[in-house]
């Protein structure tokens, strides 16, 4: 079976098990920014099932233009008020120079690496904040997660003064 194949197999269970979702808002109002890396189970980690949070992942899971289109639909269209971004410990893009990965990849992009997680949170956080179109946000958190330990250290958040 090719790997393709697998997965077409594998939601011929899914489908005749899986619990419906009637509301696309989710239930949580909440949004979560981080990593496309393979090692994060993102719903597992953070207590939350389907239904309950946006998810939207990206290499380093930083926030680009199209994570500023997603979280604009999110908050303006779709009821989230809250939103988590989250780093991880061990990321491909921490320790590594936009110069460097342009070359590794052949790629004339901006790769957005990250020198300092909790440095890079606050300028992710303070870019969300600022945005007029995500003025239904009321908070925002900064996490990184440890991908040895599981576990997720809380190192920023900001609220939206009253
Ligand atoms: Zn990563």
């Amino acid at each position: 079976m090719t790997r393709i194949a697998q997965l077409l197999a594998a939601n011929k269970g899914y489908a005749a098990a899986r619990a419906n979702v009637a509301d696309a808002r989710p239930w949580r109002r909440m949004a979560v920014v981080t990593c496309m890396d393979a090692r994060i189970d993102v719903f597992a980690a953070l207590g939350l099932h389907l239904g309950e949070a946006h998810v939207i992942r990206n290499a380093g899971g930083r926030v680009t233009d199209d994570v500023l289109r997603s979280l604009a639909l999110s908050s303006q269209v779709l009821g989230v008020d809250t939103v988590v971004v989250m780093q991880h410990t061990k990321c491909g893009l921490a320790g590594v120079t936009d110069e460097e990965l342009r070359t590794l990849t052949g790629a004339d992009l901006g790769f957005f690496p990250i020198d300092d997680h909790a440095a890079a949170l606050r300028e992710d956080i303070a870019l969300l904040a600022e945005k007029s179109y995500l003025s239904p946000l009321k908070m925002i958190a900064g996490f990184i997660y440890d991908v040895e330990s599981g576990e997720v250290e809380d190192v920023a958040v900001w609220e939206r003064p009253a």
